[in-house]
């Protein structure tokens, strides 16, 4: 079972996707997480990619692409939540590749959406509970560098919603409600998509 969650960023995509990995047992591969990860055991990818992430742009497809298709080919695991991934149309063709080489398919995909008002006050408040709990404030989760990262989910990312939509894999959520009740909306899916 293969399941992207789609949307800006403080949309609640790896909040959400901790949620399907409980309820449905799906394993979740962000590449925000891999990137943070290859930032911080210093390696020399880990060391080109710090700076476009602190900018709040994208990482090339080449990159990403890599991280995932290990992912893909190492894993025993029966599915995942992509998580943060697709983000570009040369992405999204990549892991259709992916997939049919891997014999898989994609049973869904799920936009998250949300007003970019609430992302703004979600990301700044995200950073401002972390630092007062002197839990460590991620580099990129500031006023300045969201609104580039915003950017550039409306320029590169948002017209995967019409791809996916055109292959009949779409499903549009609000989420913008309670954390709970969104995740109920994103496990329906997922049962009608896997039945
Ligand atoms: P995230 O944790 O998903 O918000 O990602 C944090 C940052 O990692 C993004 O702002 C990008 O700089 C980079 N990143 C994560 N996933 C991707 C991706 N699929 N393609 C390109 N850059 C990515």
């Amino acid at each position: 079972m293969n399941i992207i969650l789609l949307g800006p960023p403080g949309a609640g995509k790896g909040t959400q996707a901790e949620r399907l990995v409980e309820n449905h047992g799906l394993v979740q591969l962000s590449t925000g997480d891999m990137l943070r990860q290859a930032k911080a055991s210093g390696t020399e990818m880990g060391k080109r990619v710090a700076e476009v992430m602190e900018r709040g742009e994208l990482v090339t497809d080449e990159i990403v692409v890599g991280l995932i298709e290990e992912k893909l080919t190492t894993s025993d695991a029966k599915g995942f939540i992509f998580d943060g991934f697709p983000r570009t149309l040369a992405q999204a063709d990549a892991l259709g590749a992916l997939l049919e080489k891997t014999g898989q398919r994609l049973d869904a995909v799920i936009e998250l959406k949300v007003d970019d008002k609430i992302l703004v006050d979600r990301i700044v408040g995200r950073a401002e509970q972390a630092r007062a709990a002197g839990q460590p404030v991620r580099a990129d989760d500031n006023a300045e560098t969201l609104n580039q990262r915003l950017e550039a989910y409306h320029a590169q990312t948002a017209p995967l919603i019409d791809y996916y939509a055109q292959k009949g894999a779409l499903n549009s959520v609000d989420a913008m409600g309670d954390i709970d009740t969104i995740a109920g909306e994103l496990s329906a899916i997922v049962k009608t998509a896997t039945a």
